[in-house]
């Protein structure tokens, strides 16, 4: 035989309670009939508690309580032929009335006792269980109503009773016996001490109850039906990614609900481990689901860990003091009294000096234990050998869990780095001395973004999501969007990684969704956003939203957004820029950024700084950290420049050649900007920091290409204008060259940690001669490349090579 648990969502409401008739209707009698075990309706045990919370502190109850009634009688008034529903509503509405008169006294009195409390929160069960099986009776006409209260006895520890299993089993078993061809529905939750008064089994404990059963009837298999696909690797409202397990023993059962895992109760794994009784977590919502075995035999898995769970509110206290040193027996005696006082301690950790011990528990017992603590230490704490304890609130407890653990070495490297890449302080560690689980403490503003992070860190098969927030829809950032909106799928399958857009914003306007915007539609979404712009509220929002594995991508040419970047690397947040001009300023900015994303272990990425999309700064880094030398770096970094030299020639002016670059969309609004040689030197600088030299602007020599005519002209007009003038030099210049068999090229050179900038003539033999279009080249003369130098060409400017740079900046952070 089998029993059947229906939690509260699978019996809350008509709909569902219909599916969970269905259900019973395709199970077997096998060994015989089955027996069924029902939670109270969703929220009603919730509701119950706030009535007699309000009642306690002289509050109305009264609109709770008719909610309360309107929620059955509707599911009554659906469910059940007209005859057949007066009998129903007469037995309910007693309960109710005994409900009423129970909340009403403790209204009067002002008073809430553990054991009035547990006697109010039994109608939730004993209200749906009825219920249900008055439903039931029309499809089944064996159907009958079991208050558990008579077969699960407890001792009188009222709200977490513990179960008397002789007894119980016992009763239950002849009940059974003289039941066999009726069809039990029973009240989950609730059992009843040696006086006969109503006890409960703790928050969750309709799983426990069918344990209970299960074990006294030597159930092949107790089904606990919920509201998800089983036991998942973490709770999925939190991570959206976390997946259901077919298999896992009863010890990982049971670390994963002790600590968070809610979709079953802990207490449930050990009357059923002790009879090596499968529980199988099944989905009244999804029957094709095929459950979630916890068992004896579980085959091996290749998962390093089967789960991640977490509490979400917890207090800490910390114990210390030099009279606990050597002291054999005194966590033993905090532990017991605590233990004696019902405080149920959720985690220990001890230094190994011994001077300190900080464990975790429910907040609501927080000032109890202290009060506890100061109580029974008290000739301790006046001697000043131990301190009074701390109490520290707003933490979560996060457990990784799996018996694979034990093999495997590395696992709380790998927990740990997930946590210190995204930022999150660990305040306590514990370890399990079976290794079945590590568990952390940590603040509960991190909790999402630790469980996601550490989801992602060991479940490396799935895609690992990158939350991307992206400054400037200019050329650059509508080509990016565009690349990645192309590209999802690509990534997601042969590369395992998820981008989201997690936050855009132009100089007009910004948008967040912590979900990804939808990239088909943005530009409509941007324009329509009821959010202007304002950079400081962008940052402080994506610092908010505390995602893991976050990217700043700035795809602006403006100074504005630099001084945040500092702050954003503090925040743990990756960089990545197509901006120069952050990297180009002071040399104390430059390393300031380099050494905080170190610092935060973050990534600093800024490869489109130097020709576009072209792995040249990539290509240093590599060459600098194998340990080689550069000697020498020769390049033209100036895509621009490289195109009007290239077009200098068969007796166009060197005026006409500026101006269709500029028509083209080559040189920047006022071509000075290029001509003069600024955007070129700070590519020039960049690269010399990078190969390890500490320069400042002014350090690097630039020779002007301009006659200092064009150079003091006030508007691009009278630029033009003198351009037109000097025809001749320009002319003079390249017929010389010409003459020569060579041509012009602005070349910038490091050499010597000097850095310059020349207008040189090339002949045949320079590799610069042949550069075409608008393109790049940089040669690397290091010691290991000295007879002939590493040369990275290629197209240098252009939104789509910028984009793909960033792209690849992107996708690169974390790895
Ligand atoms: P029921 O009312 O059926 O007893 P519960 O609400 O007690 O259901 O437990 C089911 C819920 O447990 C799920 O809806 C889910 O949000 C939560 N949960 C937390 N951790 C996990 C996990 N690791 N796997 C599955 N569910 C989880
Ligand atoms: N109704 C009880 C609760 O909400 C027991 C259960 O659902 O398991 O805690
Ligand atoms: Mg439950």
């Amino acid at each position: 035989m089998k029993v059947l648990k229906f939690g509260g969502t699978s019996v809350g409401s008509a709909g569902s309670i219909k599916t969970v008739l269905s259900i019973l209707k395709q199970q077997g009698t096998n060994g015989g009939n089955p027996v069924t075990v029902l939670s109270a309706m969703s929220g009603v045990t919730n509701l119950l508690v706030k009535m007699a919370e309000s009642a306690a502190v002289g509050e109305s109850f009264t609109a709770q309580l008719a909610e309360l009634e309107r929620k059955h009688f509707d599911v009554i008034k659906e469910l059940m032929e007209v005859q057949a529903q007066n009998p129903v509503f007469t037995r309910l509405k007693i309960y109710f009335n005994e409900l009423e008169d129970l909340l009403q006294g403790v209204y009067s009195l002002r008073e809430l006792t553990a054991q009035t409390r547990d006697l109010i929160l039994s109608y939730g069960e004993r209200c749906s269980a009825f219920m249900i099986s008055k439903i039931a009776a029309q499809h089944f006409s064996n159907a009958v109503f079991v208050n558990a209260a008579d077969l699960i006895k407890t001792d009188s520890a009222f709200g977490y009773a513990k179960v008397n299993m002789e007894l119980t089993e016992m009763l239950i078993r002849n009940f059974y016996g003289e039941n066999k061809d009726k069809l039990l529905f029973v009240t989950g939750f609730i059992a009843s001490n040696d006086a006969g008064r109503v006890t409960t089994l703790g928050r969750g404990g309709s799983d426990y109850t069918a344990a209970i059963f299960g074990s006294a009837l030597n159930a092949e298999e107790i089904q606990i039906w919920t509201d998800v696909n089983g036991m998942m690797t973490a709770d999925p409202r939190m991570v959206k990614k976390a997946f259901s397990l077919p298999e896992l023993s009863y010890t990982e059962a049971m670390e994963l609900s002790f600590f968070g895992a809610k979709v079953i109760y802990p207490p449930t794994m050990i009357p059923a481990f002790l009879k090596k009784i499968p529980i199988v977590i099944l989905n009244t919502f999804d029957t094709s689901f095929g459950g979630t075995y916890i068992k004896h035999d579980c085959g091996l898995s290749n998962l390093p860990i089967k789960g991640i769970s977490s509490i979400n509110e917890v207090s800490i206290l910390n114990v210390q003091g030099s009279g606990m040193v050597g002291k054999a027996g005194f966590s033993g005696r905090l532990f017991s009294m605590l233990a004696r006082e019902q405080i149920s301690v959720i985690l220990i950790t001890q230094s190994s000096s011994e001077h300190s011990i900080t464990f975790a528990v429910n907040p609501a017992d927080a000032l109890k234990a202290k009060a506890l603590i100061e109580h029974e230490f008290e000739l301790e704490v006046l001697a000043k050998k131990l301190e009074s304890p701390d109490v520290e609130d707003g933490l979560s407890v996060l457990a990784i869990v799996g018996e694979n653990m034990k093999h495997t070495p590395g696992v709380s490297g790998k927990l740990f780095h997930a946590l210190g890449r995204n930022g999150i302080n660990v305040r306590a560690i514990a370890q399990g001395s079976s290794e079945y689980n590590i568990s952390v403490i940590i603040s509960r503003g991190d909790l999402a973004k630790a469980l996601n992070a550490v989801h992602d860190a060991f479940f490396v098969e799935l895609n690992k999501t990158l939350h991307v927030f992206c400054l400037g829809t200019g050329n650059i950032g509508t080509t990016l969007f565009r690349q990645l909106n192309n590209h999802t799928e690509f990534l997601k399958q042969h590369n395992g990684i998820q981008i989201k857009i997690a936050g855009i914003s132009n100089t007009r306007k910004m948008m967040f969704d912590s979900d990804g915007i939808n990239l088909d539609n943005w530009k409509d979404k941007l324009e329509a956003s009821a959010t202007a712009a304002d950079l400081p509220a962008f940052i402080e929002q994506m610092k908010q939203m505390n995602l893991p594995n976050c990217v700043f991508v700035d795809n602006t040419a403006s100074p504005t957004p630099i001084s945040f970047y500092q702050s954003v690397f503090e925040a743990n947040i990756s960089v990545v820029t197509c901006n120069k001009i952050g990297n180009s300023a002071s040399y104390t900015q430059y390393k300031t950024f380099k050494d905080t994303a170190r610092k935060h272990g973050v990534d600093f990425y800024y490869e489109t700084n130097v020709g576009a999309g072209l792995p040249i700064v990539r290509t240093l880094k590599d060459l600098m950290m194998s340990g080689d030398r550069v000697i020498r770096i020769e390049a033209i970094l100036s895509g621009t420049i490289s195109y009007i030299f290239n077009n200098f020639k068969g007796g166009v002016t060197f005026h006409d050649v500026v101006k269709t670059a500029q028509d083209k969309g080559y040189t920047e609004p006022d071509p000075r900007d290029d001509l003069r040689g600024t955007d070129f030197m700070r590519k020039m600088l960049i690269l010399a920091r990078d190969a390890g030299y500490v320069l400042e602007p002014g350090d690097v020599e630039i020779e002007s290409m301009l006659p200092q005519s064009c150079l003091d002209a006030g508007t691009v007009a009278d630029f033009y204008t003198e351009l037109n003038n000097e025809t001749k030099f320009f002319a003079d210049m390249n017929a010389k060259a010409e003459s020569q068999g060579k041509v012009l090229r602005y070349i910038g050179k490091l050499e010597d940690g000097k850095v310059s900038i020349t207008l040189q003539m090339v002949g045949e033999d320079h590799p610069f001669y042949t550069l075409s279009g608008s393109d790049n080249i940089i040669s690397f003369t290091t010691e290991r490349y000295i007879e002939r130098p590493l040369v990275v060409k290629g197209p240098g400017a252009g939104a789509e090579v910028t984009a793909a740079g960033v792209f690849a900046d992107i996708v690169n952070v974390g790895n």
